[in-house]
């Protein structure tokens, strides 16, 4: 038998509803930010990822799904939302005067990354991610975080603590790697190993490290805030004004500094502050990074977004025990008794649909009482009884399943008019 690849989950009928749900929330909340949809492919070149998540980054060096194509051009499956739309944005110039100021974009779908699968990790996960582009202006950072806290808020999830850092423009941050690398080299022996490593790739991702012997050092080393100019340190402390006009609670942690290197200026993570979903609590994950479009080939313009976790939001939401609105239920359920109505119900069903309603039979020749027990399964509104005496007289029993109500009604009046004969009873 063949099974599904490690890493990768199938999502059954029982769940997907869940995923609908989630998503049509989040089409909600986004539509009222005004913030467009936006579908790039699954798989970009893979300089792409290289030149934009960053060459050092866990991301790029570690977890790419790449591969050779039959005209040998180096592809790769996306590992994230950003550089794709970005790409995108800049191929179709939707810079020009024509497109809407600033612009806003959303998408959601899958995404790769070769990761040692556990609770709330996996090789093939689904981002729903926002970017916004050519704004500056502080609000778009706050407008951002915003949406992506009523998003969770809408959908009744508590427990959350939003973090929040500046990592400064380009030059700062650069000192401050500097001043790190610094403090770090003589400490070099007491690092883990693979802090080691980092403080030869990218000391900054030494603040990130969970490893506890690493802790303590990183408790000592100095902190980006005594680094960032006075035009960053406005920047980030107008968020924080807006965040507390809003009524938005958040937490500054300057040993935040995300996993990828596009970012400057605002950093931030929602997290879950419960271990409901193990280690990997970090549900949503975003910030500004005005040096990439340009980076990537594009003008000089600002970019802001965030990428959210679905499959650590479903864990939270099941968690939280929180519920998710039941499918729809059926309108009218046809019980379909004998081989010589099979047509006939079938006609009704299909008519029933064409009105717009939800309709379902029985295929599968059942007795009386397993199709009634199935069309409370579907939670039918009305059932259609209809055996060969039916048939014979030209109506089927309409009953209502809560009120037990029952009435003959004509057969051929419902074909031809579906809705005005039904209405009476719905
Ligand atoms: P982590 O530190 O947990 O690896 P990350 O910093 O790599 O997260 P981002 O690149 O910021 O994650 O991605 C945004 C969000 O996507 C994360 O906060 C998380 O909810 C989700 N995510 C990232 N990697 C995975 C994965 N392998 N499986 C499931 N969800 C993931
Ligand atoms: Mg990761």
């Amino acid at each position: 038998m063949i099974r599904r690849m490690i890493g990768t989950v199938d999502i059954l009928p029982e769940e997907a509803h869940k995923w609908q749900y989630l998503e049509a929330t989040a089409r909600e909340v986004f539509n009222r930010y005004q913030y467009k949809e936006i579908r790039t492919p699954l798989f970009e070149d893979f300089d792409l990822f290289q030149r934009s998540v960053g060459e050092t980054t866990d991301i790029v060096s570690k977890e790419m799904y790449d591969f050779y194509d039959k005209g040998d051009r180096h592809n790769a499956l996306r590992p994230e939302g950003t550089a794709g739309v970005v790409r995108a944005y800049i191929e179709h110039k939707l810079h020009g005067p024509e497109y809407r100021k600033p612009y806003k974009l959303y998408y959601m779908g899958p995404m790769f990354r070769y990761e040692r699968p556990q609770a709330g990790r996996q090789r093939q996960f689904n981002q729903i991610g926002v970017e916004v582009f050519e704004s500056d202006n502080p609000a778009t950072d706050v407008e951002v975080i915003a949406m992506a806290w009523s998003f969770l808020e809408e959908l009744g999830v508590k427990n959350l603590t939003l973090y929040i850092n500046s990592l400064g423009k380009p030059q700062e941050r650069q000192n401050y790697l500097e001043a790190l690398t610094a403090y770090f080299q003589p400490l070099k022996d007491q690092l883990s190993a693979s802090s080691q490593t980092r403080l030869e790739d990218n000391p900054l991702r030494i603040l990130d490290s969970k490893n506890p012997e690493d802790q303590a050092l990183v408790d000592e080393a100095p902190k980006i805030h005594e680094y960032l100019g006075e035009e960053s340190l406005a920047h980030f402390q107008t968020v924080i004004d807006m965040l507390n006009v809003l009524g938005i609670p958040y937490k500054i942690d300057e040993r935040l500094v995300r996993g990828l290197d596009y970012y400057q200026d605002t950093i931030f993570e929602i997290i879950a502050n419960d271990q409901s979903i193990g280690a990997q609590s970090t549900v949503c994950g975003g910030g500004r990074y005005d040096g990439l479009v340009a980076q990537l080939g594009g003008p000089q313009t600002s970019g802001v977004g965030f990428g959210l976790g679905v499959e650590r939001l479903l864990l939270l939401l099941d968690q939280q025990e929180i519920e998710i609105p039941v499918e729809d239920p059926v309108d009218v359920f046809v019980v379909t008794l004998g081989e010589a109505v099979n047509t006939t119900s079938l006609q009704l069903v299909q008519a029933a649909r064409n009105a717009g309603l939800i309709a379902e039979r029985d295929f599968m020749g059942r007795g009386l009482r397993a199709q009634f027990r199935a069309a409370d399964r579907h939670q039918a509104k009305l059932t259609f009884v209809l055996g060969e005496s039916e048939l014979e007289e030209g109506v089927v029993q309409v009953r209502n399943q809560e009120t037990s109500e029952q009435e003959s009604v004509n057969i051929q009046n419902l074909l031809d008019d579906f809705e005005t004969t039904i209405a009476p009873y719905l």
